[in-house]
């Protein structure tokens, strides 16, 4: 019998090593490609802001930084390997992975498509761990990943994938409120924030038929705005022109991760509005009650969405051409990306070419 160990897919990517360290090459071993799993040679991962927070501890000790550490939940490449029972890709196809890859499957979240939520908490793509809670996971600035195929998505598209790996965090991220809050032709949508979130926002939300206005302390962001899709663009600094919005909106996309003041965007909301929070300042919200009674409003959250939503969500972009703006960097480049990225010195998203 052969040891399973040589059948383990060696890897090569990126880690850091503690949360002050560069980042620098790193080898390490997938798993053997199983009966169900794919190998999916990457091509491209985003640099989500999520990333920077746990490479740097940020989150500790809500979120404890496993090190090394290899981030990346943005990624996009092609199936190299099948196992027997696989039946969703064959060899050759481009396949995506967001920011989980696998869930206990019987749960009343998983059973109702919503994963992310698993009761027993999902494997997350990197700084964690597979369902087994020992096998350590690694994330997308990397050349290889093995997943179950129930956890991988179609990506219909063709020719460059560097836009389309965005879609696997940011896209998600934004589609899923737009969706469950009803977005479509007729509504009246803001997007609050204009970052890698935001402009994902805009784009979708148009893609949607939605009139979409960007809401923004920065006056010089207007004509990207409009270039993205937006109709309208309203600095938020502008005491008369926010009153002049007031109950101007369906819903709200808020975006934002620093403090903002969340009474002052319900008051543009019209009666029955949603204000659904993406974005997660780290300080509790101040919020006034009569901020929601007064036009019976609803503020709500949202986080990622389950693997058939994030289907769903890359096949809408496929159709209708929408991708993230990128700029794509070589690995060697990671740390000035993520010191960028914190300056929102982006537009809109870095992407690693792990080619
Ligand atoms: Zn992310
Ligand atoms: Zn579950």
């Amino acid at each position: 019998m052969i040891p399973a160990e040589t059948k383990a897919v060696a890897t090569r990517g990126y880690a850091t090593h503690n949360k002050e360290a560069k980042f620098e090459p790193f080898e390490f071993a997938r798993r053997e490609v199983g009966p169900n799993d794919v190998l999916i040679d990457i091509e491209y991962c985003g640099i989500c802001h999520t990333d920077i927070h746990q490479a740097r501890a940020e989150w500790e000790p809500m979120i404890p930084a496993i090190y090394p550490m290899v981030p990346g939940h943005e990624i996009v490449g092609r199936v190299t390997q099948v196992g027997d029972k696989v039946t969703k890709f064959k060899v050759g196809d481009a396949a995506g992975i967001g920011c989980f890859i696998d869930s206990c499957g019987e749960c009343p979240a998983c059973l109702s498509g919503n994963e992310q939520f698993c009761f027993k908490g999902c494997a997350m793509s990197y700084n964690g761990t597979e369902m087994d809670r020992t096998t350590r996971t690694y994330g997308g600035y990397s050349n290889k990943y093995v997943i179950n195929e129930d956890y991988a998505l179609k990506v219909n598209a063709t020719g460059d994938l560097s836009g389309v790996a965005p879609l696997l965090c940011a896209g998600i991220t934004t589609y899923a409120p737009l969706k469950k809050w009803g977005v479509g032709p007729g509504k009246k949508v803001a997007v609050a924030g204009l970052g890698g979130l935001g402009h994902m926002g805009v784009k979708i939300a148009a893609a949607m038929g939605a009139e979409v206005t960007v809401l923004s302390t920065s006056p010089s962001k207007e004509a990207d705005a409009r270039g993205l899709g937006a109709t309208g663009f309203l600095n938020t600094r502008d005491e008369a022109a926010v009153k002049a919005a007031t109950g101007s909106f369906d819903l709200i996309l808020d975006t934002i991760a620093a403090m903002h003041d969340y009474n002052l965007y319900l008051s543009l909301l019209g009666l029955n509005g949603v204000m659904v929070v993406v974005g997660a300042p780290s300080e509790p919200i101040p919020l006034n009650a009569f901020s929601l009674i007064g036009g019976n409003k609803v503020i709500a959250g949202s986080m990622i969405g389950g693997i058939a939503e994030t289907q769903e969500m890359l096949d809408f972009c496929v159709e209708h051409g929408v991708t993230s703006d990128v700029e794509v960097i070589t690995p060697d480049r990671i740390e000035e990306a993520y010191d960028r990225t914190v300056k929102s010195d982006v537009r809109y998203r870095f992407v690693i070419d792990m080619k």
